[in-house]
């Protein structure tokens, strides 16, 4: 890997961005020179070969387009990416000078893809970054993330594009956030990327999820980028103009990077200990709260009442509803957590109250 590659690779935030499939020369030489205008774009992305749910949609350009971004990276400097999914791909790529390869989502939840792309690339030197697969399943994400690693590829990057589903949802693809920040966890010091376009599959909420990913302490974006997006000849709704993308990238508070000695994090230790301390705290509480429920039961059981008294439970909620809300808690929070603890209670009492009937106490 060259030292601009190197450098471009450790940059934060990392921008990759570029239409969802390569169209004509054309096309892809202008959104290069047109991403590249607005400097905050890293890595030119174009879909040569696209793995389509349904034929006789596009299926990408092929191999004619890989000299088209070899063209837009020489008049730009940019370096480019695209998907591969089988090992023609892969040679066909590296034939052509591309400078990142990426595993598509419907291609990392195939073990044989992956391996055999792996096979490939033994021995080559060069930045493989990994999709999430199709469903939320880490196991397969972290099998093609060791299958590519084990090959020696020194340079693995992980990107999250969301989970498919079934049914009616705001998402194209749900982000599901807790997989993602599993995987994140897990791989500490691996590239982490998040792609708003497939998560969101429309223009209006990329900057909501944008955000998010950088809220979320992402290491960058992918974003897909089209001259005339709604002419694109693939994810013609989710794609923006290399200005609108200039607009969503200025538009998005950037969290600053925190090193150690950084007094931003003491501070941010000094806050974490407090919460950590009020935690604690809350727990104690709760114990204790369980051990009153459990003299509950007690009184309960010696005087045969019901565990369950709708009006004492209707008066807690109220209660505890009114205290919320005038403290800026939100209702569906408190109502929550009082119905959390409410169930912990009863069970409590339950064992409690039940003990004396249950028939092998009888029997002692
Ligand atoms: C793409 O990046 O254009 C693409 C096909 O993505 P995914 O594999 O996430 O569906
Ligand atoms: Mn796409």
């Amino acid at each position: 890997m060259n030292e601009n590659l190197s450098n471009i690779w450790q940059k934060r935030p990392l921008i990759i961005s570029g239409p969802c499939s390569a169209e004509t020369a054309e096309q892809v030489i202008q959104t290069a020179i047109q991403l590249k205008e607005i400097g905050k774009v890293d890595v030119l992305r174009a879909g040569i070969w696209k793995p389509r749910t349904r034929p006789n949609m596009f299926e990408g350009v092929g191999s004619i387009g890989l000299p088209w971004l070899l063209e837009a990276k020489k008049i730009t400097g940019l370096p480019t990416a695209i998907e591969i999914a089988n090992a023609k791909q892969v040679e066909e790529a590296l034939r052509h000078e591309v400078d990142i390869l990426w595993i598509g989502a419907r291609t990392t939840g195939n073990p044989f893809s992956v391996q055999e792309i792996a096979d490939v690339l033994k021995g080559v030197d060069i930045p493989v970054l990994i999709k999430n697969p199709l469903h939320p399943d880490l196991e397969l994400w972290i099998g093609a993330l060791e299958r590519i690693q084990k090959t020696g590829i020194k340079h693995v990057g992980l990107i999250h594009r969301g989970f498919a589903t079934y049914g009616d949802s705001d998402y194209r693809n749900p982000p599901m956030w807790h997989v993602a920040i599993e995987m994140k966890r897990l791989n500490p010091g691996i590239l982490f990327l998040n792609d708003p376009s497939h998560i969101c599959g429309r223009r209006d909420t990329l900057l909501k999820v944008a955000q998010c990913a950088i809220d979320l302490a992402y290491d960058g974006l992918m974003i897909e980028s089209h001259l005339q997006p709604d002419l694109a000849w693939s994810d013609a709704k989710q794609q923006v103009t290399p200005s609108q993308l200039n607009t969503l990238l200025n538009s998005i508070h950037w969290r600053r990077n925190i090193t150690e000695n950084d007094f931003i994090h003491a501070e941010l230790d000094n806050m974490r200990l407090q919460i950590n301390q009020l935690d604690e705290a809350l727990i104690q509480l709760l114990a204790q709260r369980m051990k009153i429920a459990d003299n509950i039961g007690d009184f309960k059981r010696e005087n045969n009442i019901a565990i369950l008294q709708t009006d004492r439970w209707n008066e807690i909620l109220e209660r505890a509803t009114k205290q919320g809300i005038s403290l800026g808690l939100s209702p569906e929070f408190v109502v929550n957590y009082v119905n959390a603890v409410h169930m912990e209670s009863i069970q409590h009492q339950n064992n409690v109250m039940n003990l004396i009937t249950n028939p092998v106490e009888l029997a002692k």
